[in-house]
């Protein structure tokens, strides 16, 4: 997945050109402004929204996003449910995994993911994988192992985790999306971001 957040508009065009079709983006209204209106030009475009959402936001992404990857709250699964429901559309969702258990970082516990789990099927909602960003400045092959442990314990496939510095070692555990930035597109304007 090329994570296109902050990029300026000719990177995901040349992206677009070289055949790239999978984007992410953290930011409903950064991505619906991007990325609405060329919907119908680029119909096997996907795009994962990889950043928090609020639950007042979810409607907006669910008639935007293909992929929910921060999937982590029961209040934003009763969100994301009920938004599916008014639009007769309704985006896989990843629950993201907050590995490192850093109090500013989203994402539910490690010793949370079967029981969010458990009430956002009921509710409907396809869960079909696990999301993770690892602590800055730690080994990440330890949070990637707990991942895929967890994925495998929940009966589940798909695994997003691995980003520009570390994708060579989320492969290496089982990764089956690694989200790529700067190392496709080039530095974000930090002032931006
Ligand atoms: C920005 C971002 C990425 C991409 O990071 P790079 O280091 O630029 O590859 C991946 N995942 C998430 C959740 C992000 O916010």
């Amino acid at each position: 997945m090329a994570v296109s957040k902050v990029q300026p508009a000719g990177r995901t065009d040349s992206a677009l050109a070289a055949g790239q079709r999978v984007f992410g983006e953290n930011r409903v209204q950064e991505a619906a402004t991007r990325w609405a209106g060329r919907r119908l030009a680029i119909p096997d475009l996907r795009l994962h929204l990889v950043g928090p959402l609020q639950t007042n936001k979810a409607a907006d992404a669910t008639g935007l996003f293909d992929v929910i990857e921060t999937l982590d709250r029961p209040k934003l699964a009763r969100a994301l449910a009920a938004a599916s429901g008014k639009a007769g559309r309704s985006p896989a969702c990843l629950v993201q995994v907050n590995t490192g258990l850093e109090p500013q970082k989203a994402g539910v516990a490690p010793d949370g993911v079967a029981s969010l789990l458990g009430e956002a099927r009921e509710l409907g909602l396809r869960v079909e994988g696990l999301m993770c960003i690892p602590p800055l400045g730690e080994p990440a092959g330890p949070h990637f192992a707990l991942l895929a442990k967890l994925a495998a314990a929940n009966g589940l496939k798909t695994l997003s985790m691995g980003m520009s510095e570390d994708f060579e070692t989320a492969i290496a555990f089982g990764a089956t999306h690694v989200r790529i930035g700067t190392a496709l597109f080039g530095a974000r304007d930090a002032s931006q971001a």
